[in-house]
């Protein structure tokens, strides 16, 4: 609920760390949400998006083929203890900006729960899921960390960053989203710095000539106040280590 005008969960929230100065704690229904009745808020909603990840094992062969329970090494089980503990407690939902503005993006919730079975090495639907959570507009998150408030640790900002990187690991770099992240990451590698011109066209796409033209006003007002980026980039000294970054983090790029 709402405490004091932030997210919060109430059960793990002492009073005494609540209470104000005039002996008073103030509490909402939880923000994002319609209220049902004073607490109480409609959840469908967030549960409805939870549902549309298929949130169960989808393996490629029938459980009876199995004879013992299916293993997970230590190591591929390290990636998924901290989201397995989420307890849909909705908290980062409800903190979620790109949520209140439109109801029709996934949410930081549902998304670390899609890198959950995304990573998991016993399911077999890592595309398809890619391509569900690409789909239930994975790409609107702008990475503001509201959502980096969560009572379970599950980091939900961080899984966002793991399964924008699943997608394009499985080839999902068609919209803007992707694109623009690749371009980005194509720029500041070769030389250290955000190449503006290069990034908008990377991001409407080179050949798509109505988003070019949509975009043209923009370039015209820039250029008319002298601030038009230059249109190459000469890298910065010790560009080097930028590229070692990028090469240690295995970081896609354009
Ligand atoms: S990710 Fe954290 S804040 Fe969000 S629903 Fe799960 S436990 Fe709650
Ligand atoms: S980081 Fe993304 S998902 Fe999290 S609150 Fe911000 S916009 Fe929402």
């Amino acid at each position: 609920m709402g405490i004091n005008g932030l997210a919060g969960l109430a059960c793990k929230t002492p009073i005494r760390s609540a209470v104000r100065s005039d002996g008073s704690i103030a509490v909402d229904p939880m923000p994002n949400f319609k209220p049902m009745k004073d607490m109480v808020v409609h959840m469908d909603p967030f549960w409805d998006k939870y549902s549309r990840l298929k949130p169960y094992l989808q393996p490629a062969d029938e459980d009876s083929a199995h004879e013992r329970e299916r293993r997970v090494s230590p190591e591929d089980m390290k990636k998924l203890v901290d989201v397995a503990n989420c307890v849909m407690c909705a908290t980062c939902y409800s903190l979620c900006p790109v949520v209140s503005v439109d109801p029709s993006f996934a949410g930081p919730a549902a998304i670390a729960y899609a890198y959950r079975f995304i990573e998991d090495v016993r399911d077999s639907k890592r595309k398809e899921r890619s391509a569900q959570i690409s789909d239930d507009y994975l790409w609107l998150c702008a990475h503001c960390y509201q959502c980096s408030y969560c009572p379970k640790h599950v980091d939900p900002q961080d899984r966002i960053i793991d399964t924008k990187r699943a997608t394009i690991e499985e080839g999902l770099t068609e919209g803007r989203g992707p694109r623009h992240a690749l371009v980005v990451a194509k720029t500041i590698k070769a030389t250290g710095m955000l190449a503006e011109t290069e990034v908008i066209q990377g991001t409407v796409g080179r050949f798509n000539i109505v988003g070019l033209v949509k975009v043209a006003p923009l370039g015209l007002r820039m250029a008319m106040k002298g601030k038009l980026p230059p249109m190459f980039l000469k890298p910065v000294p010790k560009v080097d280590e930028i590229r070692t970054i990028f090469d240690a983090l295995e970081a896609p790029v354009a």
